[in-house]
């Protein structure tokens, strides 16, 4: 149950003062939920500030700057009654001999007279000025007397907005929020938090939302990284307590002497690479203990991870169970299927593939003999966790690029077994600090050197105005007897446009070189995609156009070329998983990015970046770094996914601490009950992580 004590914040904003209906719905956009309550308004972050504490005198004031400045009032100049819609002016001075105007567009005189009475004293804040000579002041902020001014705050937050809800609104509302704030427990270490100097959850709140100095609305401010720190230790404990549920209900360890792992090796025409051989040993001593594997296989494209993967199931099926690989694509399910049936037909392992397209007869055959235990590695695409796929014993799921299945597809596969040890593999070059967040509840393997014998990729960056040399050029190496991709960008908004655009390059390139070129994009059946690959993969066609759809693991070692067009219009991630379908043989590879022009600043610094280097980790980093200026626009996306405080180039260091503050925790109490345990639970259902409350075993 949740604490009584937080209901306050869980009440719905419209519990308010100020915030009906109407507003609700703009909140509900601004802050991404249905029914927004007083805890997401007091994490909606502020943006920056407006500093108000310059306090000039008149002769100081620089234009363009906020200042606040106290002033006498002067004189009134109201529109004249032939020009209504002429400003009403008003003039203040101060002991210095300079004046500032305060103009009013649509002005009420009586209220201009109420609130700047002739002879008083105001303090007024704005932004000043110079207007035909003299010092100005358009629509003052405030304007206050001496009373006022002792309540004004001198440093302002500002929010990011959606339109309809103004900052003054949000404002007020914030108030009425951080007045409901609770007296709340120390969930975290007392020491370090001392240590650190972080203030009190409450407090951080306070100094973000009423800050006494623009710094404190930084990420880097204590209060911010309190907060963030907060919610990654929030989502950590989240995660090891769903582990600590999966791990309990395991209890089978399959272990082997190795035998049928040796023969698979033996089969092997090379020899695995260092970070093979470490995978590989910790998998076999994972899936040796009575507890449930959950472990990530993290390598770059063209690491080798399939091989890993077989190994990985050779070792439960000697234990005489059963292992399956799930890949997103039928494309990639087949072509695992063809590396790994040669090696499993060594071994005796006995393999076979289940597509979506395997329909009727054959497809029942494969589902009896799967039942009876007469397959041992099932390869397929979504079609395996279909309802009516039934194991015999599968004790190990390995599924492939994991970013493409949501976690229930994960758990559909991991249920049709008993205590599944799971592997997943992918390719996505995740900065280290990401895995924490994406696969916090998973142990990680790296490959981090490719198989020997590879060649460097010449990576080249052209205009577009150029395409017609590129045409050249790669017709020559065709003749030649090349292979070469040639990407077309397919983004979803205007993926008729793109398409079109794609066949219009086809039918160009095909007009001048024939036969050797094929065409390859989402839209085809998928037994004509299959076609076309293979027809590429045998050499019948040596120049394939393709929108994105290779992108994902397509393994064709005699390709060369790779050509993208539109360069500019790829996230760099993307761009170096398609560079990664050639240099994956002996021979010289090359890669063409071809942009438009002209280039900005940020497009030209990614694409520096892949001809710089071919180390996809690296790249990753670079790009967050990257992205982490694309801030300037103010939105959540260059937020940690699924949080709201914690930012990945700033917060992201204490990832680690967090993880291992949770695994602490839950080893010394792991159902959270003593006093540290009770103050957490707060902390998991301020962040909305406290469905992994009911995973806490009762008792
Ligand atoms: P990915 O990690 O992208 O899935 P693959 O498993 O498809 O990589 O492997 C890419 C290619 O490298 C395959 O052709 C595979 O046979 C080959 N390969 C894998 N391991 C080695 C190795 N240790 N030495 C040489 N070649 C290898
Ligand atoms: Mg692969």
């Amino acid at each position: 149950m949740r604490p009584l004590s937080l209901n306050p914040l869980f009440a719905a904003l419209t519990s308010l003062p100020g915030v009906g209906p109407k507003l609700e719905v703009l909140y509900a956009k601004l802050l991404g939920r249905e029914q927004p309550r007083v805890i997401d308004l007091l994490l909606h972050m502020p943006s920056g500030t407006i500093d108000r504490r310059a306090r000039p005198r008149l002769n100081e004031v620089l234009p363009g700057q906020v200042v606040t400045v106290d002033v006498t009032v002067l004189e009134h100049r109201p529109s004249p009654p032939n020009r209504p819609r002429a400003p009403y002016r008003v003039i203040t001075g101060d002991d210095t001999a300079a004046t500032l105007t305060l103009t009013f567009f649509h002005a009420r005189r009586d209220y201009l007279e109420k609130l700047l009475p002739i002879g008083e004293k105001r303090y007024v804040s704005g932004t000043a000025e110079f207007y035909d000579g003299n010092l100005q002041m358009v629509h003052p902020d405030r304007v206050v007397d001496e009373k006022g001014f002792a309540n004004l705050p001198l440093v302002e937050p500002v929010y990011p907005l959606t339109e309809g809800l103004g900052l003054g609104i949000v404002r007020k509302a914030m108030d009425g929020a951080l007045s409901r704030l609770p007296d709340l427990p120390e969930w975290q270490d007392e020491a370090w938090v001392s240590r650190e100097r972080f203030p009190p959850f409450t407090e951080a709140l306070e100094q973000l939302h009423r800050p006494l100095e623009p710094s404190h609305v930084a990420p880097e401010s204590l209060a911010w990284t309190r907060l963030a720190f907060d919610e990654l230790l929030a989502g950590q404990l989240a995660l090891a307590l769903v582990r600590a549920h999966m791990r309990r209900q395991a209890g089978r360890g399959s272990s082997s002497e190795g035998h049928l792992r040796a023969k698979v090796m033996k089969a092997l025409p090379y020899a695995l690479t260092h970070s093979q051989q470490l995978a590989v040993n910790d998998i076999v001593n994972d899936l040796a203990l009575p507890q449930r594997m959950l472990r990530l296989l993290q390598g770059d494209v063209g690491s080798g991870k399939t091989v890993v993967a077989l190994i990985a199931a050779a070792s439960v099926i000697e234990a005489g169970r059963q292992a399956a690989i799930m890949a997103p694509t039928e494309i990639l399910a087949r072509q695992h299927l063809a590396t790994i049936a040669p090696l499993a037909e060594a071994a005796g392992i006995r393999v076979a593939l289940l597509t979506g397209r395997d329909r009727g007869g054959e497809r029942e055959t494969i589902l009896d003999r799967l039942v009876l235990g007469d397959i041992d590695l099932l390869i397929g695409t979504h079609a395996l966790f279909q309802e009516d796929v039934a194991f015999h014993d599968l004790a190990l799921a390995i599924v492939d690029e994991q970013h493409r299945f949501g976690v229930h597809q994960r758990l559909a596969l991991t249920n049709k077994g008993e205590a599944v040890d799971v592997l997943v593999l992918t390719a996505t070059p995740i900065p280290r600090t990401l895995v924490l967040t994406y696969f916090g509840d998973m142990d990680v393997s790296e490959l981090r050197e490719k198989p020997a014998g590879r060649q460097p990729i010449d990576t080249r960056t052209i205009p577009l105005s150029r395409v017609g040399e590129v045409e050249d050029a790669v017709g020559r190496a065709v003749d030649e007897g090349k292979r070469a991709y040639w990407v077309c960008p397919l983004v979803e908004e205007s993926e008729k446009i793109d398409l079109a655009a794609a066949e219009e390059r086809y039918a160009d390139l095909r007009r001048r070189f024939g036969a050797k070129v094929d065409l390859v994009h989402g839209k085809m059946k998928s037994a004509d995609k299959d076609a076309a690959m293979a027809r590429f993969a045998a050499g019948k066609s040596q120049l394939l156009v393709a929108t994105t759809v290779i992108e994902v693991g397509v393994d064709v070692p005699e390709a060369t070329i790779m050509v993208i067009e539109h360069a500019e219009r790829f996230g760099l991630a993307q761009l170096h998983q398609l560079r990664g379908r050639v240099g994956r043989g002996a021979g010289k590879s090359t890669c063409l990015l071809l942009y438009k022009a002209p280039l900005g600043e940020t497009a030209k610094a990614r694409l520096a970046i892949l001809r710089e280097t071919e180390d996809g980790f690296r790249i990753a980093e670079e790009d967050l770094k990257l992205r982490g200026e694309g801030d300037l626009l103010g939105t959540r996306q260059s937020g940690l996914p699924g949080f709201h405080v914690a930012r990945i180039e700033t917060h992201g260091k204490y990832l680690g601490a967090a993880r291992d503050d949770a695994a602490l925790v839950l080893s010394r109490d792991p159902n959270l009950q003593d006093a540290r345990g009770q103050a957490l639970r707060h902390l998991l259902y301020l962040f909305g992580k406290d469905e992994a409350i009911k995973l806490i075993r009762a008792g």
